[in-house]
């Protein structure tokens, strides 16, 4: 058993996986990446789209030996912008396979045509919960602001959920792990007891199961934390030893952290519960009454948390959505 996270790393590095801590513009700070040096030669996510990240990506590749050119084996754990904004000069510089989830193939290779189709169901959800227009078009516009750190990139190799990737000295099974983003997958390496779990479990930071278009492109919204609390619940019962997270240090004891996650979101959501039994509220009210003005600057992360929540209670039975003119008000069922 590896005990610390750095005992992890070092674990992991034996096994022939560094981290790269890639810079980010983003609130989250530096975007894990990770080089697995094995044939094919591989970089698992590749940070945002800005110089300094590409320079930096290959700095650290540079210290192992190896160039951007080298890469032979590009794998993206999810749809988000700070883990594969570098994808596509990537893939120019070095040819690299693309292996991704197969679902989200068309949204990667559709990236910005994708990311405005996102940000108008995200502006129809605000509204339908309360959120005032002017504050959801300002939060549109920031969207788009930061679509260049993005990029499209073309899936050469589509993932089947468990299908494994085989390398000469090592197998990486790709397994679907949605919530956080509808794309999630992890990968896992039995026989190490290895699995690199991106943004699907970061230790210092509860992973936003922020509320996002399904892959099938229906219109359909999706209930992001139930399905993350499956997933979570998932990996909870996997034997894995070293998680390495798309975020911040190694997880050692993944079942703690998960029990603990799965904890305070039943506390939130009774706190939430409370709120809506006090008197009928609509997404945004909530939102308010718990994180102030909080709600306002980060609005749609946290009405993608109160949704979230509000979708357990109402598939409990204990609240209902009601349509009032345009608006949905969540009240407690009697
Ligand atoms: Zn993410």
């Amino acid at each position: 058993m590896t005990a610390t996270p750095e005992g992890a790393l070092e674990q992991a590095a034996l096994a022939g996986i560094h981290r790269f801590a890639i810079p980010t513009p983003f609130a989250v700070g530096r975007v894990n990446c990770y080089l697995i040096e094995d044939e094919p030669l591989t970089l698992v996510d590749t940070g945002p789209n800005s110089g300094k990240a590409l320079d930096e990506l290959g700095s650290q590749l540079a210290a192992h030996g190896h160039s951007i050119n080298d890469l032979e084996l590009l794998i993206v754990t999810h749809q988000h912008i700070d883990h594969l904004g570098l994808a596509e000069i990537i893939v120019q510089h070095s040819g690299a396979e693309v292996a991704a989830i197969g679902l989200a193939a068309d949204r990667l290779a559709n990236f910005s045509e994708d990311a405005e189709r996102e940000d108008a169901f995200a502006v129809g959800l605000m509204l339908r919960n309360g959120i005032p227009e002017e504050m959801a078009l300002a939060l549109q516009s920031v969207s788009r602001s930061f679509r260049g750190w993005g990029s499209r990139v073309n899936v050469t190799r589509p993932l089947a959920d468990g299908e494994p990737i085989a390398f000469r000295d090592r197998t990486l099974r790709a397994l679907h792990r949605p919530g956080h983003s509808p794309s999630d997958t992890v990968f896992w390496d039995e026989e190490r007891k290895i699995l690199i779990a991106a943004d699907h479990l970061i230790a210092h930071i509860s992973s936003n199961p922020l509320i996002t278009r399904s892959l099938d492109g229906s219109d359909e919204r999706p209930q992001a934390l139930v399905t993350y609390i499956e997933s979570m619940r998932k990996t909870r019962e996997m034997p894995a030893e070293i998680v390495l997270s798309g975020h911040g240090d190694p997880i050692v004891d993944h079942v703690a952290l998960i029990d603990d996650r799965i904890a305070k979101h039943e506390r939130r959501k009774e706190k939430i519960y409370r709120l809506i039994a006090e008197r009928p509220r609509t997404g945004f009210e909530i939102a308010q009454a718990i994180w102030k003005n909080v709600a306002v600057t980060q609005a749609f992360l946290t009405l993608s948390e109160v949704i979230g929540h509000a979708d357990l209670l109402v598939n409990e039975g204990r609240v209902r959505e009601i349509d009032e003119k345009d608006v949905i008000r969540y009240e407690a069922s009697a």
